[in-house]
Parts: structure tokens; sequence; C-alpha cells
């Protein structure tokens, strides 16, 4: 008997180059499965992009949840906030969901990694799974993205407008300082809520951050929180100092490249 053909799945970010790729493949892959790998503490406004993105694929993004959620990993791994070194956030809530999701059938998984950019994404190790890179084999660049998404009318993901740089969980520890504040800006609920998580936790008093080196009440303090916008706002006039040596599209990746942070580090499957 004939091997059955393989499933053709698309995981969203939230971000843009896995909302561009989708579009980018809407016509030549119509049987493909749209997914979502939601976390249960996404901004809110990734939910209503990916409304714009379903309507225009016309066809359902599938949102996958894991079993338990955040809030009861963070207990099993004795409150500790996740980080780089520590990304059990990750496996957890979006990988494990995703291959239960996939299950044991061959599966061409389309990653949105694109023809400028050196980072390599999240692969699973599973057999059955074969990581698909459409842009890189079309060349595609990131001007090529913003056409795709502008073209659309889907536009480019919401939190781009407010300086945020990542899609993914709003107290993703990826973000740097100034995202942080940015985020205290636009949701300070959202602030409010990331900073219960630096409490001592109950019964071990073990105490994490989610930003390297000062909690995020240190950080919100006025002097602290002054110096990060000026050294912030410092970092982007240097970039516009540079923009005359620079290619349009090297511009554009200025613009929506944080400054001092590991790409290669970051979790595909949150932010592409
Ligand atoms: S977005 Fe950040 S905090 Fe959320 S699962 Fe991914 S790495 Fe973890």
């Amino acid at each position: 008997m004939p091997d059955a053909p393989p499933r053709h799945v698309l995981s969203l970010s939230g971000g843009k180059d896995s909302a561009a790729l989708a579009l980018y493949m809407r016509e030549r892959i119509p049987q493909m499965e749209y997914v979502f790998n939601d976390t249960g503490k996404e901004l809110p406004e990734t939910y209503a992009y990916l409304d714009r993105i379903q309507d225009y694929l016309g066809k359902p993004v599938i949102r996958l949840n894991a079993d338990q959620g955040f809030d009861h990993w963070y207990d099993v791994y004795g409150g500790m906030i996740p980080s780089n070194h520590r990304r059990w956030c990750t496996k957890m809530l979006k990988l494990k969901p995703f291959e239960t999701f996939i299950g044991e059938e061959p599966v061409l998984n389309y990653v949105g990694l694109r023809a400028d950019e050196e980072r390599s994404g999240y692969i699973s190790h599973k057999p059955n799974i074969t990581p698909v890179y459409p842009f890189r084999e079309d060349g595609l660049k990131l001007a090529d993205i913003e056409r795709i998404l502008r073209d659309s009318g889907v536009g480019m993901p919401p939190y781009t407008e407010w300086g945020r740089t990542r899609s993914g969980c709003f107290f993703c520890f990826y973000q740097q300082k100034i995202e942080w504040l940015q985020l205290k800006d636009k949701y300070p609920d959202l602030y409010e809520a990331a900073k219960v998580y630096e409490r001592p936790y109950p019964g071990s008093g073990n105490v994490f951050t989610w930003s390297q080196g000062e909690s995020l009440e240190e950080l919100e303090r006025p002097e602290r929180a002054a110096a990060v916008r000026r050294e912030a706002e410092r970092r982007r006039a240097n970039r516009e100092e540079t923009r005359a040596d620079l290619t349009l599209a090297e511009v554009y990746a200025n613009r929506f490249a944080p400054p001092s942070e590991d790409d290669d580090a970051a979790c595909v499957i949150c932010t592409i």
C-alpha cells in the first residue's frame, strides 16, 4: 500500500513572518492546516490579529491549548520563572500541544524563516515532521514580508505600533527593558500581572525575575525607567544616524529588530 500523503501544517505565532507565510501559502497549498499555539498569556490584540488572518484565509486557525496552563507548570517548576536557560514554557505550552496535534502521521511543517536572516528555527525531533522554509527557498526578505502583509490588508501585527518587537506571551522574558516599560504604558494591568510572579514563592521563598538583573518593581521606579527610556532613545537616534548608509530593507529591519537581543536564542515557535 502506498504511503499516505503528508499533512501540511503551518504554525502562526501572532508575529509578522508566520502571518505573511500563511497568506503566501493560501493559494499554493489549499489543504494547509493553520494552527496557533495559545499559551493563554498572549497579548489581547494577538487574538484580533489572528481573526484578521483567519478572515483572509477563509478557513479557521486552529487554537492549540496545553492541557494545563502556565500557572500549573509554574507551580510544577516550583515558582521558577522561565528564562532563556529554563525555557519550560515553550516546551510545555507550545511544543507539546503542537506535537500532540501532529500525532504520528507524516507532516510538512511550514516555517516563516526569511532569506535575509541567519537564525535557525525550532525543528521538532519527531521523525515524522519535516520542516519546510518557503521564504528561504523563494528568496523572500523582510521587505517582501511587509509587502505581502500590506497588500493583503492584514497589515503588521498591532504590537509593532507601540514599539514591541515580538509576538508571544505578554510577560515573555525575551523582552528588552524598554519593551517592559512599553507594556506598562500600553497594558498596565498586564505589567501588574507579571509582577505577581516575582513575589517570593510560597514554601520555598524563591524569587525569580522576568528581566535580567532587576525586578519589574525596580525597573518601573521613576529614575530607573527614565534612564532606560533615555538609553532606548539614544540607540534609536544612533540607528537613525546610520540610515543614510543603509538600504530601505535594512532601515526597516533596524526599526523592528531589537538592538541588543540574540535572535538565534529566541523561540521561533513563539515569535516568527
Ligand atoms: S513567548 Fe516567551 S514566555 Fe511565552 S512560551 Fe514563548 S518563550 Fe515562553
